[in-house]
């Protein structure tokens, strides 16, 4: 087994229980497990089979992200203006030319966009599969390119001729949904420590599947150790409207009715959120994933994050799809939950039930290192990890490092981790999951880059000929 020492790193955050941050630090890794973290002097006499002078950088854990749908880096800057109904009933009709090929280079080019910006671990939530596209093209992507990987089974079932928002080409049986779930998870499904593979279910929303597969979902998942539920929950207030309307109850209420609330389930938004339901979430451990990007770009609102910390719900990061962000950045969704909670009139909401009576923020809502561990340690929490998020003895050796003597980093002395995000987004020097070297020196070790874009680009042109 190939030992590594990490050694001179600046600033190494370590992100662990007492939030170490150690000058002239050091990792020392057996092949990919961490075996110890300290300083330099404490480790430079550690035996070594592999030396990495990280002097001039600052080291974190990789961050990991909680919400995506790779494949829709193949429709980006598209329906810019358009609300989130208008946007996919847009996008839909092009969704359904897609193919196995189109699936595994949009993931493939999804992930070396997120792990060259600090991922090591990602879902992706892949929903729609017409044309029999299946997520065997992701997951074989994260092998290849070497990201750990949470491929979540997404579905949708209730087409338009069923009151469901999607047309009727882009959805699928529920038996068959079911079928290829328990398929995925006989193959791919890795529940052990250090694993880089694990299957999630995850139906769409509350308005594109019925709630018997919500339940059955539910119960298969929990019958194998490990596999998570995902899904979006009070994303938009038309989703309020609809379940109120379908189901006489509100999107949590629900949620809860088929068995959605839970330590294993998570949920991407989570924006339209009374205190109470927010109160609901944190004593079941539900989680959330934050899109601050995505939630902008269609103009949805502002999830109350400070007041979900506050009452100890499990909050993490997610990029959402590359088609309503337009990027898959994690840095730039941390710098982005920062200054959005600071500018969220939350207090004023919660003090005057019905009314939008302030606007102000306050700079105290959320702090760099807050936005930083949501991205860390929140996401690991959401995946049901407790071998990531964190840099410690026995945790997965995927940690990221930026050099620091860049122009947007200039002046930041004082406080090198927080520029991060403060300064940011920014791209990694050097990225390492697994212990595996992914990043050196600012480029891929061994992806080609070029070669998965003039792909992408390939694939594209066959779609919009269709
Ligand atoms: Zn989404």
């Amino acid at each position: 087994m190939p030992r590594l020492l990490v050694k001179n790193i600046d600033l190494l955050a370590t992100f662990d229980g007492t939030r170490r941050e150690i000058s002239d630090g050091a990792l020392l890794i057996d092949d990919n497990v961490i075996e110890a973290v300290g300083t330099t002097a404490e480790l430079s006499a550690s035996s070594a089979d592999e030396v990495l002078d990280l002097s001039g950088h600052v080291v974190m854990p990789g961050m990991v992200n909680t919400h995506h749908h790779m494949y829709q880096n193949l429709t980006r800057v598209m329906a810019q203006n358009d609300e989130l109904l208008v946007w996919l009933k847009t996008l839909y009709p092009i969704w359904a030319e897609l193919d196995d090929d189109a699936i595994g280079v949009s993931a493939r080019v999804a992930m070396a966009e997120l792990i060259h910006s600090g991922c090591t671990t990602s879902s992706d939530h892949l929903y729609i599969l017409p044309n029999n596209c299946t997520l065997d093209a992701t997951i074989g992507a994260a092998r290849d390119i070497g990201l750990r990987f949470h491929a979540a089974r997404g579905a949708m079932s209730r087409g338009e001729s069923q009151g469901g928002l999607p047309p009727d080409r882009c959805v699928e049986k529920e038996e068959d949904i079911l079928k290829d779930a328990e398929r995925l998870i006989g193959s791919y499904h890795d529940a052990s420590r250090h694993s880089m593979s694990r299957i999630i279910l995850a139906p769409c929303s509350p308005f594109s599947v019925t709630p018997e597969l919500m339940r059955d979902a539910a119960s298969l998942a929990r019958s194998h150790k490990g596999v998570n539920l995902h899904s979006h929950l009070a994303e938009e207030l038309f989703e309020e409207k609809y379940c109120l309307e379908i189901y006489g109850k509100r999107p949590v209420e629900f949620a809860e009715s088929v068995g959605w609330l839970g330590d294993d389930v998570w949920f991407a938004h989570s924006i339209f959120m009374t205190g109470d339901e927010i109160d609901r979430f944190a004593e079941t451990g539900t989680g959330v994933a934050h899109c601050p990007s995505a939630n902008m770009r269609c103009g949805q609102g502002i999830a109350k994050i400070r007041e979900m910390l506050d009452k100890g719900v499990k909050v993490g990061l997610g990029v959402d799809g590359s088609a309503s962000n337009d990027t898959s950045n994690l840095f730039m969704e941390a710098r982005l939950a920062l200054m959005l909670q600071r500018v969220a009139p939350h207090h004023y909401l919660s003090e005057k039930p019905g009314g939008r009576g302030g606007f102000g923020g306050t700079p105290t809502a959320l702090s760099a290192r807050e936005a930083l561990e949501m991205a860390t340690r929140g996401g690991a929490a959401l995946l049901g990890r407790n071998d990531i998020g964190h840099l410690a003895p026995g945790m997965c050796a995927d940690f990221i490092a930026v050099k620091r003597s860049q122009l947007g980093l200039s002046g930041t002395e004082r406080d090198p981790l927080a520029a991060l995000v403060l300064c940011g987004p920014f791209k990694v020097d050097y990225s390492y999951i697994n212990g595996r070297q992914i990043i050196a020196r600012g480029d891929f070790a061994s992806f080609d880059v070029e070669a998965a874009m003039a792909e992408h680009r390939a694939v594209m042109d066959r779609i919009y000929r269709q």
